[in-house]
């Protein structure tokens, strides 16, 4: 799914159209586990502007869920009807395995678990890798780091569109070429 959103600066002539597409990218981790990237909108630095970026689970989050999903819980309750990343990371379990136990989506969780605990790098941007990317909800006005104007967010279609899936590696730099 994607949405696009036109972005205008009320001070400066900043302009820019910002394409927002969710489950097109996956870290690949070194098992050849492909995990989805939980995404968030930003302003880099580097691009100039808004960006989709990482962002990167809590310890805290992935515990959660490993206790949520662990032997001995009723984890069916949930198990397709919540949204968010969980969900999409069931969803691209099954897209790539034809079908999804219980016991893969633990060993998918616990590799993310893995993941997180040697991950280094804060979280980057998507487009440049760059780690000068700052979280801006777009939902709502927010101010243009590069003038003293207030950048405001016009969300105008949502489209299912076909794209092209980027891989990352774990320290979320695009591997290039990937298929
Ligand atoms: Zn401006
Ligand atoms: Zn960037």
């Amino acid at each position: 799914m994607s949405s696009i959103y036109e972005l205008q600066c009320n001070e400066c002539d900043f302009k820019q159209s910002f394409w927002s597409l969710y489950g097109a990218h996956f870290y690949r981790l070194t098992n050849d586990l492909e995990i989805p990237i939980l995404i968030d909108t930003g302003w880099c630095d580097q691009c100039n502007k808004v960006v989709m970026a990482e962002k990167l689970l809590s310890t805290a989050e992935i515990e959660s869920e490993l206790e949520r999903c662990g032997v001995g819980k009723k984890y069916a309750l949930g198990w397709w009807g919540e949204n968010g990343y969980w969900r999409s990371l069931r969803m691209s379990l099954l897209w790539s395995n034809k079908s999804l136990s219980r016991e893969a989506y633990i060993l998918a969780v616990q590799s993310i678990r893995e993941w997180r605990k040697t991950r280094r790098c804060p979280p980057k941007c998507l487009s440049c890798s760059s780690v000068h990317v700052q979280s801006i909800p777009i939902e709502s006005a927010f101010p243009h780091p590069r003038c003293s104007g207030l950048i405001s967010c016009t969300e105008f279609f949502m489209a299912s569109t076909v794209w092209d899936i980027k891989q990352y590696s774990a320290e979320g730099e695009l591997i290039a070429n990937a298929e």
